[in-house]
């Protein structure tokens, strides 16, 4: 079967000419225990993400005091610490949502302090948020089609003059959805209410409603907190194949350190808005700052 292309290779044309049929959809559904391999998209252009010299500070409070770190293109970096050290803060930055008060973040050539929410999701940047955020009775497969609304080329006029060119275009992006459900393995519950799938399905939904932007690099804030063991290895390794498979770049806050350790390439440890360690996940598991920072924690809860 051919692949649909990435959103930066897809047809230019929106004139009504005849087109080379919509790809097929994955030929069996898989069972939700395993996801199938990623649809082999060609790898779109990743690339680095440049966090330097981030601060941010709310009246009074600096959430954030110079952080500095690199998402290598391809790499799940995490970002970790103990509560209250920055790590939302962080991403709320990344995404457009806070401003910065000092410092920049690059995205290739692009610098994202200065951008809106919608700008940087337009330049491949894909979160999901740490409470679930999808409309609860649209079903799966209309929540993820919410995710190809940055890539709807034809736009609401167009449709709802139900032109052929419209159509086209829709059925491209089900096929699509259709995949990347497969890929979570989510494909048997897309007619299904988001809402009425169990806590860890929605989380996935979530992630597969992201994953339908085809971000080049994607934010995950605490992605499995209040899963249970099944369910976080299920996503950890749906997030291992965005990753091995998709070439996606993934941003990882997360509590659950063995997670930490077994998935990512690098760690930032923040605490108290600082950097106190950044590394390999073996580098950083025997650093003494981040051994006090937590212990730390532990020993005040
Ligand atoms: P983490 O996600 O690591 O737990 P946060 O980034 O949420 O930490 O918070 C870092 C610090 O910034 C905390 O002291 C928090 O209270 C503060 N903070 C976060 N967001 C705001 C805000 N919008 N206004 C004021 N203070 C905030
Ligand atoms: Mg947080």
């Amino acid at each position: 079967m051919t692949p649909p292309p990435p959103p930066g290779a897809e047809p230019e044309k929106s004139a009504p000419e005849p087109e080379k049929s919509a790809p097929e959809p994955e030929k069996s559904a898989p069972g939700p225990e395993q996801h199938t391999p990623a649809p082999d998209t060609p790898a779109p252009d990743i690339p680095a993400l440049e966090v330097r010299d981030l601060t941010v500070r709310f009246a009074g409070l600096t959430a954030l005091d110079g952080v500095g770190f690199t998402v290598r293109p391809g790499t799940v970096h995490a970002l970790i610490g103990p509560n209250g050290a920055g790590k939302s803060t962080c991403f709320n930055v990344l995404s457009g949502v806070y401003r910065a008060t000092e410092g920049s973040v690059r995205l290739g050539p692009h610098e994202l302090t200065a951008l809106p929410p919608h700008r940087i999701a337009d330049l491949g940047v894909g979160r999901i948020f740490q409470n679930l955020a999808l409309p609860p009775r649209a079903t799966v497969e209309d929540s993820l089609m919410l995710g190809r609304h940055r890539l709807t080329r034809t736009g609401f006029v167009a449709a709802g003059l139900r032109l052929p060119s419209a159509a086209r275009e829709e059925a491209r992006h089900r096929a699509r959805v259709r995949e990347i459900a497969a890929f979570v393995g989510l494909e048997p519950y897309l007619s299904r209410p988001a809402g009425s799938l169990p806590y860890g399905q929605q989380k996935l939904a979530e992630l597969a409603r992201a994953l339908c932007m085809e971000p080049r690099l994607l934010l995950l804030d605490e992605p499995v907190a209040g899963m249970t063991a099944d369910e976080r290895r299920r996503t950890a390794s749906v997030i291992a194949g965005v990753r091995d498979s998709l070439g996606i770049s993934v941003l990882l806050v997360e509590h659950d350190m063995g997670l930490v350790m077994r998935l990512a390439d690098s760690v930032t440890v923040l605490d108290f808005g600082r950097r106190i360690a950044d590394g390999t996940p073996a580098d950083v598991q025997n650093d003494p700052a981040v051994v006090r920072a937590y212990l730390g924690e532990e020993s005040a809860a």
